[in-house]
């Protein structure tokens, strides 16, 4: 019950160091902004210890100074000069943090969101060659939804990992500096607890989290059944199942929890943790300043107070990183599951660069053909034979039909015939050329398709039309609309070619739906069609005149026609009868009947249907 699919891209183990190289080259064309954010966030950090430092050294070189000009017994003037010094000094500081925060993060979010555009794109067209044989898996709307969500998790590693990552090595290095012109005694004290910091909090808190593997999963799990359920209401409801759906939801849920409690308590710890590392890392501080200055190594008015001033803007930079850790790691989850998906090698291989020259006869032999899907692409396949020996020819010109009964391997001959998957033995020919030696782009330029339920875009009638052929004229996609037989209703409605389809052709009748297909093929102008139950999903009225444009759409190209009513292919040159992947009969409508085998029986049995309609 529960959508196993859910869990689809479950990785091998790859190391993080080859995830993180990996993500690393979708940002080389920004390298250079992303090196604009980096060093932007370090003169920020610098920056903004240097206000701080600024106003503690400040604070003691006035007082010194007042001292100097006799204190309060001596009545001293207030030193103004001393103060616009210092005032001068930190507001040049603080402008410079302003700018540069602004800067980094402008850039930083800049670079990221193009990166996740450039990420998604590349990962759309790595599914592209795997479709559908290793994509069936994510067809539920679930699976859809958390590809989205995992390319949203990997957002953080670039905006949120990587600067931090390097300024938090890179400003504690400049504090450090300075503090040893100050004196080195200080750098010794203060580097073990910058080094705990980013370092061994990292470590304590994947000690306490594990790797959140097992929550993410769990939550592609809940959401799979969410989304069944919601899709599936209907039927829950009228079997009376809800309250069982319920309570294997709590079950799924409950699991998914731990994982999450697990991974943000975790979480909650390095926080904590980071705050007491950073308490008892300002307390060294200040003792071995205390304890300097009290033996003359140090000024104590000036120098003491800055260096602990700015020794705890470096330890909060330094758990910055470690702040950030737990979604770092949410997104190398995340990246690990879509590199894996990506990765999965095509069910068919382009293996062929030079396109087949020359006019290619419309020729079609299938010879001796084995396949079967592979059990590993969908869980209800039977892991059976489609074909064992499948021979079977299409002669140029000739309007072919296929016909028998469901699940005997008809849409797989499309299948095999389109490269969508590939055959284990035996051959297919085109015009005397083996179907793997067409570069797949030209093997799609050869056929047009029409199947039962052809995909009809949420866009305008124009547009889905228009897929057939991308640089078609306004003329051109009338002349298929008209010929598809859809002149009327284009006519009829107020909008034309531009009335809108509605989401998966929702707003337009099954009727249209196909009628639009017709017309995506007319405009195609492709040597060979294919129709798969073409009209079945129509009733028997619409269904014969959507099959007067097939029938136009046939005339003069090479045809293979699926069809589940025989009474729509009578007229065609052949038909041939496939009974458990094999041609069991094949001729003339009437050298078939005469034959009185599957075709003769079925023909009859639909002849008594109609008539009793
Ligand atoms: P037909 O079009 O004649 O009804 P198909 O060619 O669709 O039959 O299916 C032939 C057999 O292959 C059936 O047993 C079906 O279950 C199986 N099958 C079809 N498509 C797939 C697929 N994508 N993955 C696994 N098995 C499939
Ligand atoms: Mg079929």
């Amino acid at each position: 019950m529960t959508n196993i699919n859910a869990t689809t891209g479950t990785a091998p183990k790859v190391s993080n160091e080859q995830i993180i190289r990996r993500l690393l080259t979708y940002m080389a064309p920004f390298n250079g902004i992303m090196f604009a954010s980096l060093v932007g966030r370090v003169i920020k950090f610098s920056g903004q210890a240097c206000v701080l430092g600024l106003a503690a050294y400040g604070v003691g070189d006035y007082v010194n100074a007042f001292i100097a000009a006799g204190g309060f017994e001596g009545g001293a003037e207030v030193q103004w000069d001393v103060i616009w010094k210092w005032v001068r000094y930190i507001a040049i500081a603080g402008t410079v943090v302003g700018i540069t925060s602004y800067l980094e993060n402008y850039t930083g979010h800049y670079v990221a969101f193009r990166i996740l555009a450039a990420f998604r794109d590349r990962f759309y067209y790595a599914m592209l060659p795997l479709a559908p044989a290793r994509t069936s898996k994510l067809q539920s709307g679930d699976a859809v939804s958390r590809v989205m969500t995992d390319c949203e998790r990997i957002e953080p590693f670039y905006a949120h990992t990587i600067a931090p990552a390097i300024a938090a090595i890179f400003v504690p290095l400049i504090i450090l500096s300075w503090c040893w012109t100050v004196h080195p005694t200080i750098v010794y004290f203060l580097v073990p607890f910058y080094v705990a910091n980013t370092a061994l909090l990292p470590w304590i808190v994947s000690m306490l989290g594990g790797d959140g593997a097992e929550y993410r999963n769990k939550l592609g799990e809940v959401n799979g059944f969410v989304s069944d359920s919601i899709q599936g209401v209907r039927d829950t409801v009228a079997f009376g199942y809800e309250g069982r759906r319920a309570k294997e939801l709590f079950t799924i849920g409950a699991t998914m929890q731990e994982g999450q409690e697990k991974l943000y308590s975790a979480d909650a710890w390095q926080r904590a943790l980071a705050e007491v590392f950073i308490t008892v890392g300002i307390l060294a501080a200040a003792w071995v300043g205390a304890d300097l200055a009290l033996a003359g190594e140090i000024e104590p008015l000036t120098e003491l107070p800055a260096v602990i001033a700015v020794s705890i803007v470096g330890f909060y930079l330094s758990v910055g990183l470690a702040n950030n850790y737990t979604d770092f790691r949410v997104a190398m989850i995340a990246a690990r599951r879509l590199f894996a998906m990506m990765d999965q090698e095509p069910a068919v291989l382009d293996n062929s660069k030079t396109a087949v020259v020359g006019d290619i006869e419309p020729y079609i032999q299938i010879k001796n053909l084995t396949f079967e899907y592979d059990a590993d692409d969908a869980d209800w396949s039977r892991n059976k034979r489609v074909f064992n020996g499948l021979t079977l020819d299409i002669q140029p010109g000739k309007n072919i039909a296929l016909v028998g009964p469901s699940g005997t391997g008809k849409s797989t001959v499309i299948n095999l015939l389109l490269r969508q998957w590939d055959s284990e033995s035996g051959s297919i020919k085109i015009g005397n050329h083996d179907l793997g030696s067409f570069p797949l782009a030209d093997l799609q330029r050869y056929f047009a398709v029409v199947s039962q339920r052809s995909f009809i875009f949420n866009d305008t009638i124009r547009e889905n039309i228009r897929m057939g052929k991308y640089e078609a004229s306004d003329a051109e996609i009338l002349a298929a609309a008209t010929e598809a037989g859809l002149a009327e209703f284009i006519a009829a409605s107020p909008e034309g070619l531009d009335t809108e389809c509605g989401e998966r052709g929702s707003k337009i009748s099954g009727g249209q739906r196909q009628r639009v297909a017709i017309a995506r093929a007319v405009l195609k102008n492709a040597p060979v069609v294919l129709f798969d139950e073409a009209t079945s999903s129509l009733d028997v009225e619409t269904e014969r005149s959507v099959i007067k444009a097939l029938k136009k759409l046939s005339e003069g190209r090479t045809t293979l026609t699926i069809a589940h009513r025989l009474s729509t292919i009578v007229d065609s040159d052949e038909i041939l009868v496939m009974i458990d992947g094999q041609i069991s009969e094949k001729g003339s409508h009437v050298s078939l009947m005469e034959q009185d085998g599957w075709y003769a029986k079925m023909f009859r049995m639909q002849q008594d249907e109609v008539d009793t309609l």
